[in-house]
């Protein structure tokens, strides 16, 4: 198990990768990881460039934070509520990549055009409906969305992923916005053509040990 020290100092390092591989800008983005029954998220409203590992919020189960601590990010309940509901996942990714983004404000989800879109854990990459920002609502869409996923879409926002460590997870947010940018392509030259759903299961047996080999 890492430490707290060391987990802290992950999400600078994940934080600071989002926006060099163009997957999120500016303030928007945040994460969270499990500490026990805890959690730490990233601070509200701090670009990565200016980003510590002091700065990561401790958030206790209650919403409560350590006396002097920042204010978390506005995204604390959704990151809350995935870590609650699935205790085999560690880590939670969010951001606003561009065509994951373009995807979920034209309330598309991403249909299985291509192998890896079963990085996501299903045959598709579904749309999580909207919610405001930061709601209990939208927490609550979601978690039922990612029910059994990694990965969805959030309508009008961005996407999200769950994974067992903050790196897994960046690796999955990464192949979403690249299955995003495919599909996004496809639809400029008529659509894709979509895998049926007996090469989907064979390839999502297959991904039970893909990530393991990497
Ligand atoms: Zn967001």
């Amino acid at each position: 198990m890492p430490s707290e020290a060391e987990l802290r100092q992950e999400m600078v390092e994940i934080m600071v990768a989002l926006e060099a591989r163009g997957l999120n800008r500016g303030t928007s983005g945040n994460l969270a990881v499990r500490m026990g029954a805890d959690m730490l998220v990233t601070p509200s409203g701090v670009t990565p460039a200016r980003l510590s590992a002091g700065q990561m919020v401790r958030v206790r189960p209650d919403g409560t934070t350590d006396p002097g601590a920042l204010k978390p990010s506005s995204e604390w309940r959704m990151h809350r509520g995935l870590l609650d509901r699935r205790p085999e996942a560690n880590a939670v990714v969010h951001c606003h990549s561009r065509h994951a983004t373009i995807l979920a404000c034209a309330g598309k989800e991403i249909p299985p055009l291509h192998y890896m879109v079963a990085v996501g854990g299903g045959a598709s990459i579904p749309l999580a409906p909207y919610a405001t920002f930061g709601s209990e609502e939208l927490a609550e869409a979601v978690a039922t969305a990612l029910d059994g996923r990694s990965a969805a879409l959030m309508a009008n926002h961005g996407q999200v992923v769950v994974a067992r460590s903050l790196r897994a997870a960046l690796a999955i947010a990464e192949e979403v916005e690249e299955q995003a940018a495919v599909y996004w392509g496809t639809l400029a030259i008529g659509g894709p053509t979509l895998l049926d759903a007996a090469e989907m299961d064979r390839i999502l047996e297959r991904f039970g040990t893909y990530g393991q080999k990497r």
